[in-house]
């Protein structure tokens, strides 16, 4: 047993006596065996002391003589000796027991006194996989079957094999009580009811890493597990780090605060969960046992998919390359059940950062682009917790359908983090690129876990994303590096090469998202005629209205053109607020039920006819604050089609819109010049949009587009009038083209596009048009139509530069006139705030340039948005 494994020298044979406190302090007791020089060769070996029914545990290396074992430890004149054969290992006897920590050492000391048992939702008690206490599990030979039956009288009777012996050791132990110092029940069976422990996700990939843990029970019943002076602690075995394999024992610790659930996050698959109970306080366990995970078998398939993601100011969206073709990814809970005892409460009473158990909207492939925090947001804050330290389930989560909060959702909710300017709190600003990091890593995992029930991961996972145009190249370039981070974060966690499809346009090493939103949007569906001009999007989603106008020209021309990109605040959320705070909800039901309400039914539109959520006396309050929402984004989007064709920038700037009259154009003297017509194509994209089924069944198919055209028209003929155009200037004509699922249409698009390169270059130099008259000085003015660009302002040719800090006023008298019944900004501006919101679209001082943001768009975000709350 003991030879060398050099030169086959067999120890036993040696007769020799070692000293334990000698062997002690020169190391040489390790937690296998002896380390002993070979007398013969020099080798260094390892003596094995198990074959002996020895063993070695703890950090002070203490020897332990299993019950029964053949090797005695011996003691006479004040020397204890053990033999190994010949050998002997020999101490003094006064100091036996700081080296011999148990004679007779048996299976009873390395179990529990009692086990918990639990009773699954099926009626079935299930009792733990070994009684063992967890600082012995590594005496147990888990290589071997264990086996625990129920006795006559109530207890179990577990067989399980050690390392240390070659038979199957077997204990009977009772059942923790139920109740403790109470009579036991009346059918004699003490099992808890009501505890569940979950294992997300439930995957059986090898080198999947990042698992999370949650034990909890619920209904009465819990007061049997955590009432009086009872406690409960759960442990799992497993590796708390990414860098190293190395497992330990690490508590499930993060508590909710009613004391019922405790979550963990781990970074290899749990191997083991022991849960452990304390009655008295004494903080000695009285009862447990370890319950064993299934150890993962599988490796990744050779296969390879690509997943798009829309991540939306309010919601993300996800799709895949199914094998059928293009789908959305409907997310669900990717739980693996250890204990079955009860299902996870629908009836939510503080936060539950679990990860989401079903997806929102129809598919439910609809995520909140929200972040849920464990704590109120503002404890982290306060405690300094940085968003790059947070953990997944541990601090945070993406809110989850299919559940009824019955805390303050508002206090939990990270909202609007995909845009810097629109996250109110200085400290979460900041951290904008963390939590968009830590959000996206986390959506990968679930997006991960969700394809591997479908079946559909294999060693890598192709992602495209795309970004809004209203990201300018610092934000492009910062989204970039949180995609690369995100990825990279995942692929770790998975074991799966997760690649953002990036490019390098100019060669080189910087990286691009080759697809912005609405160019992947039209890529889902658009098809467009001869006729037509230009594409308009309008993606009015729940944050912010993103806006893009795309010139089509024709070959052998440069390819189509994005003439014009912007985007505000002035989007779906403002109304679903103007109508929440305005009355028109139902009483009981507030913003954050409204917000969750629209996302289970992935639109506005099938919530209008809902009884529970809209007063029915409202009805026409309703129908009206949604036409005026629309009717001030419908007289931006007027002024920008005239202005575009005023200052002449479609329809000089290289590409050349096709006119039915083209031909005639020339005109002869005398006879009235053909006109151009401009024909515009309308893609209202979001769900913002689903709030126009109030006014009209027909109002995004066609009332809009209709109106749109008119009121473009009216402001042409007024620029005629006033002299600005010749009246031969083309007419616009603007119909809607509605795509089926205008809220999908972005990851249809991102998926179309994969192997096509057929991208444009984005050469705008202008983002939005000033939009109002503005008076920038005593004798100097801005007209409406004049561009502005985002923050790099240089006036364009032929309008003067604005001084900083000038005073920006505008005139009621200014054309064009406000379409009727729209209440004008002098109407609505009742305390006399116009001067002062205008002031930031205005340079710094000293300074000479041009406008900082969009008269209009300030307009949108500071004066007609809050105006909707009491328009009717
Ligand atoms: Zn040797």
């Amino acid at each position: 047993m003991a030879v060398c494994r050099t030169c086959n020298l067999d120890f036993e044979k040696l007769r020799v006596e070692l000293s334990v406190e000698t062997l002690a302090r020169e190391n040489r007791i390790g937690p296998r065996g002896l380390h002993l020089h070979c007398p013969a060769c020099g080798e260094q070996n390892e003596i094995e002391l198990k074959p002996y029914g020895l063993f070695v545990r703890g950090e002070k290396r203490k020897l332990y003589r299993w019950l029964g074992a053949q090797t005695k430890i011996e003691n006479s004149k004040g020397q204890c000796r053990i033999n190994l054969g010949a050998m002997a290992l020999s101490l003094p006897e006064k100091l036996k027991d700081d080296y011999i920590a148990g004679d007779n050492f048996n299976v009873e000391q390395i179990c529990h006194k009692a086990v918990p048992v639990f009773r699954q939702l099926d009626g079935s008690l299930l009792a733990p996989d070994l009684p063992v206490r967890r600082e012995y599990l590594d005496l147990v030979d888990t290589s071997r079957p264990a086996q625990s039956d129920r006795t006559a009288r109530g207890g179990y009777r577990f067989t399980f094999h050690l390392t240390v012996t070659e038979q199957p050791v077997e204990v009977t132990l009772p059942a923790v009580s139920v109740r403790p110092g109470q009579p036991p029940p009346a059918d004699g069976v003490e099992a808890f009811e009501g505890v569940h422990l979950l294992l997300w996700p439930k995957v059986n990939y090898k080198s999947w890493r990042r698992y999370f843990l949650r034990f909890g029970c619920a209904g009465t019943t819990a007061e049997d597990l955590l009432g009086g002076a009872r406690d409960v602690k759960v442990y799992t075995y497993a590796g708390k780090s990414l860098d190293e394999s190395a497992r330990e024992w690490l508590a499930l610790d993060t508590v909710s605060p009613d004391r019922r659930t405790r979550f963990a996050c781990v970074e290899t698959r749990p191997e083991w969960v022991g849960v452990e109970f304390e009655d008295g306080g004494r903080g000695e366990p009285t009862g447990g046992g370890l319950w064993r995970i299934r150890p993962a078998t599988d490796s990744y398939p050779e296969l390879e998919t690509t997943v798009a993601v829309d991540f939306g100011t309010s919601n993300t969206c996800i799709a895949w390359d199914a094998p059928h073709g293009a789908s959305l990814l409907a997310i669900r809970s990717c739980d693996e059940v250890v204990i079955n005892g009860s299902s996870l409460p629908n009836r939510l009473e503080f936060p539950d950062t679990w990860p989401p158990r079903q997806g929102f909207g129809p598919s439910q492939a609809l995520l909140p682009t929200e972040i849920l925090t464990r704590e109120k947001v503002g404890d982290y804050r306060t405690r300094n917790h940085l968003v790059r330290d947070w953990m997944p389930v541990l601090d945070f989560s993406i809110p989850t359908s299919r559940v009824e909060t019955a805390y303050n959702e508002t206090e939990y909710v990270i909202p609007d983090f995909k845009w810097q300017n629109m996250i109110g709190d200085a400290w979460y600003k900041k951290q904008h690129v963390d939590l968009q990091k830590k959000y996206l890593e986390f959506l990968l995992l679930i997006v991960i876990a969700e394809m591997v029930t479908h079946n559909a991961i294999g060693p890598s996972l192709n992602v495209e994303f795309s970004y809004p145009l209203a990201f300018d190249d610092e934000m492009q370039d910062k989204f970039v590096a949180v995609l690369q981070e995100a990825t990279t974060a995942v692929s770790r966690q998975t074991g799966v090469n997760v690649m953002p499809h990036l490019e390098s346009p100019l060669g080189g090493g910087k990286k691009t998202i080759p697809l912005d939103e609405a160019r992947a949007a039209a890529l889902s569906a658009s098809s467009y005629g001869n006729d037509d001009s230009a594409c308009l999007y309008v993606d009015i989603g729940g944050g912010s209205t993103d806006i893009a106008l795309l010139e089509l020209r024709r070959p052998p021309a440069r390819h189509d053109t994005y003439v014009n990109i912007c985007s505000f605040e002035y989007a779906g959320g403002g109304l679903a607020a103007a109508l929440a705070e305005g009355g028109c909800l139902k009483a009981g039901s507030d913003i954050s039920h409204f917000r969750r309400k629209i996302r289970e039914a992935g639109s506005v539109t099938e919530l209008m006819n809902s009884d529970t959520l809209f007063s029915n006396n409202k009805r026409n309050a309703i129908t009206n604050k949604s036409s005026f929402f629309y009717a001030y984004l419908r007289q931006f989007l007027s002024r920008l089609l005239a202005a575009h064709l005023i200052n002449k920038a479609l329809a000089t700037n290289g590409g050349r819109p096709v006119a039915p009259a083209d031909a005639g154009a020339a005109g002869e003297a005398g006879a009235p010049a053909a006109r151009e017509t401009y024909r515009v194509l309308l893609y209202p994209l979001g769900n913002g949009w689903g709030f126009g089924g109030f006014i009209d069944t027909r109002y995004v198919s066609r009332v809009f587009a209709q109106l749109l055209t008119g009121e473009a028209n009216a402001i042409l003929e007024e620029a005629i009038g006033a002299g600005v155009v010749p009246p031969d200037v083309p007419r616009v004509e603007v119909s809607s083209q509605v795509l089926s699922e205008p809220k999908n249409a972005v990851v249809f698009g991102l998926l179309n596009n994969r192997g096509s390169a057929q991208l444009s270059a984005q050469d705008w130099s202008w983002r939005s048009i000033v939009g109002w008259t503005t008076r920038t000085g005593p004798a100097q003015k801005a007209e409406w139509f004049r561009p502005v660009t985002g923050g790099s302002a240089i006036a364009p040719p032929g309008a003067d530069p604005v001084n900083g800090g000038a005073i920006l006023e505008c005139s009621s008298e200014e054309w064009p006139a406000f379409p009727q019944r729209l209440p004008t900004p002098h109407e609505l501006d009742r305390r006399n705030e116009l001067t002062r919101l205008l002031a930031r679209c205005s340079p710094t001082a000293h300074e000479q340039s041009w406008f900082l943001e969009s008269p209009f768009h300030v307009l949108l975000e500071k004066l007609f948005k809050p105006a909707l709350k009491e328009l009717t």
